[in-house]
């Protein structure tokens, strides 16, 4: 453990210990106790209040057996994931994850992570994730809803707007939350539209939730690219994955004058030089649901498709990278030749698409690099604007929406910023989001005392 503080070697060794098997979740931990070496100098009460120990071990943790049928009548059985890991500053609140990956140590990486990206926010939310190994690849819209009433049947009893409020993530869109809230409805009999966020606009959704993390990356990046006294206009940009937060980053790189020539799915990645047709991808992956593949078959020449087992999307040379699909996507090596191919700056959309080795890569090279707790954390702020929306019984217009994301992620730049600076590793915003977040967490569960 070489980048680690040795009074807080001890801590992850128990982790690990603790959490056997999840290697995801001990690279989460291990990434933010690197950071946290600077904390526990300047403050070394946070280790005689063991609540490092305490902030890695999560409140509670729910496994729970999901059947269903499908079309053919043959029952079917996954497992589903609740993890409620931190409520010290408010109700749990994270995403549910629908992927034949998902398994405990997953859904506990992002737990960790969603707690310190929620702090970081500056609104009053705890942290919490779940999912499910549940694919949907291939089932029918009438399966996905049996699925979903089968989960939600066992999983209502441990929700509530004041005690957990999960959202969207992989594989869960606005169509799968309409059929877990509509359970959720009939079994409690109760309207409480701030137990879910990523609601649909018809039943008290809010405007500008589907669009917020994608915009949210592009505005911390955008944040990022000035403090460097330049900005997205004119410059080349990658986007990885090809689903909810890669769109809204397209849409709004391009906005700001970006041109994005690559994204992808899991089956490979599409390169077309004169910039992405944003609105024939948004209908592809959307409306038709198919493959990055279809975009180049439809547009023809000039356009490529390369496999997944061909190449990775990031030999593509580009100004900025943004990694936008899923955990540990963006290797060292893809991080070398982003580097030799003169990347500026990289913005995770995704939760920790970069392995650690790429990460090192990034910061020895001096690149910008935006980590995803703070970089995406636009989606889950305006989940709380959502869940603000909800309890007021208003609903604001879409650039009222905007411009509070605009303005949390302005100011989650400026924190992270100012925190590296602070503790003495000016522009390093892994260590800014890590120290900040996990200051926010640690003072409030002091004041409460040991919880
Ligand atoms: P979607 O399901 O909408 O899209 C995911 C995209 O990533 C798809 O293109 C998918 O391709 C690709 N992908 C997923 N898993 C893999 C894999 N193992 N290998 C290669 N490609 C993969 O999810 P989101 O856009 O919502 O989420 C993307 C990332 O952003 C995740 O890390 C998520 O945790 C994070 N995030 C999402 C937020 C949100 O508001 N939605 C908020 C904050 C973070 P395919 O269809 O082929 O599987």
């Amino acid at each position: 453990m070489p980048n680690i503080d040795e009074k807080l070697q001890p801590i992850l060794a128990e982790v690990t210990r603790r959490n056997a098997g999840e290697p995801e979740f001990h690279q989460a931990v291990h990434e933010v106790l690197e950071s946290l070496g600077r904390v526990v100098a300047k403050h070394p009460h946070y280790l005689d209040l063991a609540l490092i120990e305490r902030i890695c071990e999560p409140e509670r943790q729910i496994i729970f057996r999901i059947p269903w049928t499908d079309d053919k009548g043959q029952v079917q059985i996954n497992r589903g994931f609740r993890v409620q890991f931190n409520s010290a500053l408010g109700p749990y609140k994270g995403g549910m994850r629908f992927h034949p990956s998902v398994n405990l140590g997953i859904i506990k990486f992002l737990g960790f992570e969603q707690t310190f990206k929620n702090a970081l926010t500056g609104m009053p939310i705890g942290g919490g994730k779940g999912g499910s190994d549940f694919d949907l690849k291939g089932r029918s819209d009438a399966e996905i809803m049996r699925f979903c009433q089968s989960l939600m049947t066992e999983m209502h009893r441990y929700l509530g707007e004041q005690t957990d409020v999960p959202a969207g993530d992989i594989g869960v869109g606005g169509r799968e939350i309409g059929y877990m809230f509509g359970q959720y409805k009939r079994l409690t009999n109760r309207y409480e539209a701030g137990v879910f966020t990523g609601k649909g606009l018809a039943y008290g959704g809010s405007r500008a939730r589907t669009e917020a993390t994608g915009y949210g990356n592009t505005y911390f990046t955008q944040a990022m690219l000035q403090t460097r006294g330049t900005d997205f206009d004119g410059k080349t940009v990658v986007v990885s994955g090809s689903g909810n937060v890669a769109i809204y980053t397209i849409e709004k790189v391009q906005s700001f004058g970006g041109k994005v020539i690559a994204c992808s799915d899991s089956s490979g990645y599409i390169l077309d030089e004169n910039g992405l047709d944003l609105a024939l991808l948004k209908e592809i992956k959307d409306q038709r649901r198919e493959r990055v593949s279809e975009y180049a078959r439809i547009k023809g020449e000039g356009v490529h498709f390369i496999a997944a087992d061909k190449g990775t999307i990031w030999d593509v040379p580009c100004d900025v990278a943004m990694p936008s699909a899923t955990q540990n996507e963006l290797s060292g090596k893809d991080a070398r030749i982003l580097v030799k191919n003169g990347v500026i700056a990289v913005g995770e959309g995704a939760n920790m698409p970069s392995t650690p080795e790429a990460v090192k890569v990034f910061q020895e090279a001096g690149i910008l690099f935006a980590p995803g707790k703070a970089a995406n954390a636009g989606g889950v702020a305006t989940s709380a604007l959502e869940m603000q929306q909800n309890a007021s019984r208003d609903s604001w217009t879409f650039e009222q929406t905007e411009a509070r994301l605009a303005t949390i992620m302005r100011n989650i730049h400026d924190t992270c910023h100012q925190t590296a600076e602070e503790y003495g590793a000016p522009g390093d915003y892994v260590l800014g989001a890590n120290i900040a977040g996990f200051v926010r967490v640690a003072e409030a569960m002091r004041m409460m005392g040991v919880i």
